[in-house]
């Protein structure tokens, strides 16, 4: 009964759909990789309008699908890089882009794509042979929420050769993504993402902007990559690996966070020369606060202890290495929550 009630109301929705995009398919398969497409024609352009003036610039889109975000930047961009997984989509997609000289359709997995070779070269028409030097891009896209913390630890790595960053994802991670030091959402995410720029989040959308709906809010933030590591005078991977040792366990002390990976006195001294309280919680420290405490445990103890916490949290390694994607789930919600079974399903 309950399933008859759902179906009624989903077959309404769509011819709903199509009165207001007419030209659009309306997709009968269950929804893979994530393929939850945006049918809101003003957040559309909202996205698009948040790129700001996209003329000479080249623009990565992350997952056209069938091309909602797509056809309005082929417009403006100068350059259009769009890059999806899904063969069947791709090959329309081409189809559909072919006549335009300022678009590009790559069939591949953003997960593995090197942004540096990808902007390495002028395509089409423009392509010569003067070198094109280190541009940088803009990166826009509805992602794929079931691997959204992998894109976003991807696209901070590469924040040498992105400009900004406008990404629609599920409502709570933006809510991370943008979190102030000391409210509820502040965490490792919160903490890595401003370390690589300045975020803010801009709109959200609910389920029925999207087609099929996903079970969860979405929305968009904007990011300018501004990396902070030279300012603070700290070492990327190094002050990456400490902040994941300082939100290990969300709601330990920093003092019994820190006794995981660096010998007693080293943490008790550190706390005492930066002034921070023992008993203070990772999530109420600035990041400037976090860079004097990082660097004043380093003088004294250059390299993290390399083993298991009595806890079982495992400890950073001697020598730092980059952050893996597990580790900053660890703050996102549980598995139980109906958002995350959405981490997967979009
Ligand atoms: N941009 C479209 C829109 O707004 O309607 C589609 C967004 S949909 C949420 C995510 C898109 O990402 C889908 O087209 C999906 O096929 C694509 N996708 C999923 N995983 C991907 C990956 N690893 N690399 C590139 N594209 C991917």
């Amino acid at each position: 009964m309950h399933a008859t009630v759902k179906s009624i109301g989903r077959s309404e929705r769509r011819s709903n759909l199509a009165k207001v995009l007419p030209n659009r398919i309306v997709s009968t398969r269950k929804p893979k990789l994530g393929q939850h497409f945006l049918v809101d024609l003003d957040a559309m352009q909202r996205i698009v309008d948040a790129l700001g003036d996209i003329s000479q610039t080249t623009v990565i889109e992350i997952g056209p699908g069938e091309a909602a975000l797509t056809a309005l930047l082929a417009k403006h961009a100068g350059r259009l890089i769009a890059v999806e997984l899904d063969r069947v989509l791709a090959a329309q997609l081409r189809m559909q882009f072919t006549p335009l000289t300022n678009v590009e359709i790559l069939e591949a997995d953003i997960l593995q794509l090197d942004l540096g070779t990808v902007l390495g070269s002028t395509p089409g028409p423009l392509r010569d042979l003067r070198p094109t030097g280190l541009f940088k891009a803009q990166v826009v896209g509805n992602l794929p929420y079931y691997i959204t913390t992998d894109i976003l630890l991807k696209l901070f790595a590469s924040a040498a050769r992105v400009e900004h960053l406008v990404l629609m994802v599920q409502k709570e991670v933006a809510d991370r993504v943008v979190a102030a030091p000391g409210t509820r959402d502040y965490g490792l995410l919160s903490a890595t993402a401003q370390m690589y720029g300045t975020v803010q989040k801009l709109f959200e959308l609910g389920p029925d902007s999207f087609d099929p709906p996903p079970k969860v809010r979405s929305a968009v933030f904007r990011m300018k990559m501004q990396p902070r590591f030279d300012e603070l005078a700290v070492d990327e991977l190094g002050f990456i690996a400490f902040l994941k040792v300082m939100f290990a366990q969300k709601r330990k002390t920093v003092s019994n966070n820190l006794k995981l990976a660096y010998d007693k006195p080293v943490v008790k001294a550190a706390l005492e020369h930066t002034g921070i309280a023992p008993s203070t919680r990772a999530e109420a420290i600035p990041l400037e606060e976090m860079a004097r405490l990082y660097l004043d445990l380093k003088a004294h103890q250059p390299a993290p202890k390399p083993n298991a916490s009595a806890s079982g949290e495992r400890a950073p390694k001697t020598s730092p290495r980059a952050p893996k994607v597990s580790e900053f789930q660890a703050s996102e919600p549980k598995a139980s929550d109906p958002e995350t079974s959405e981490l997967k399903a979009k």
